[in-house]
């Protein structure tokens, strides 16, 4: 695919738009930006920005929104090709982005509330995480544990992390429909492309790519 490629992934967290990304990347090699990424490796540069971000971050404060705006710019700036991820987050973001850059592709990745939620109440963590650094994750109906509430890794307990209680996933959820998905639904509605992002990961990268051919012709 010779043309450009800028292309925005939204849908709350647990949608797989990280994955989606990242995927994407790979087929097509270009950069996936996530802006987590970008506020670190601004802060490695040693830039006069990145040590600005250093300052606000060991400080333990939020890095603003005209900040995240500068290092965004600034990185792609220089690229024809890229996929964002988790940018821009308000309508604030999209208008200062859509001041120097368009995207070519915005996939909105759909997910049924009620199926969210139980999917992502349904993690189960090992609780020596922390101590021994053990990557036991699990989930109860898709990768149940073989014993109840124990490690396959270690054998320690399992636990359900404060975040993925289902009281806390609504809250996010909402959050994010208020603060992006709907007023960024409506900033891109004339280019936007709903994909289910509940089916199977392979399934949903297929429609992604099944969009992208459709659209280029
Ligand atoms: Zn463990």
């Amino acid at each position: 695919m010779s043309q450009n490629l800028r292309i925005l992934f939204l849908g709350p967290a647990g949608s797989g738009k990280g994955t989606q990304s990242a995927k994407l990347a790979e087929k097509f090699n270009i950069e996936h930006i996530s802006t987590g990424d970008l506020i670190r490796a601004a802060i490695k540069s040693g830039s006069e920005l990145g040590n600005k971000v250093k300052a606000i971050v060991e400080a333990g404060q939020l890095v603003s929104d005209d900040i995240v705006n500068a290092i965004v710019k600034e990185k792609v700036s220089n690229l024809n090709s890229f996929i964002l991820d988790g940018y821009p987050r308000t309508l604030e973001q999209a208008k200062f982005f859509d001041g120097f850059a368009k995207f070519d592709f915005v996939f909105d990745l759909e997910v049924d509330k009620n199926v969210l939620v139980e999917r992502l109440s349904g993690r189960r963590m090992c609780t020596k995480t922390k101590d021994t650094n053990c990557k036991g994750v699990f989930h109860v109906t898709m990768t149940p544990p073989k014993q109840e509430s124990t490690c396959d890794l270690c054998g320690s307990d399992l636990y359900q992390r404060k975040d993925d209680s289902p009281e806390a996933i609504e809250k996010r959820l909402s959050g994010y429909q208020e603060e992006t998905g709907a007023p960024l639904g409506e900033f891109y509605k004339s280019q936007i492309i709903k994909i289910n992002g509940l089916d199977h990961p392979d399934q949903v990268f297929g429609n992604i790519l099944t969009k992208l051919e459709s659209v280029k012709v």
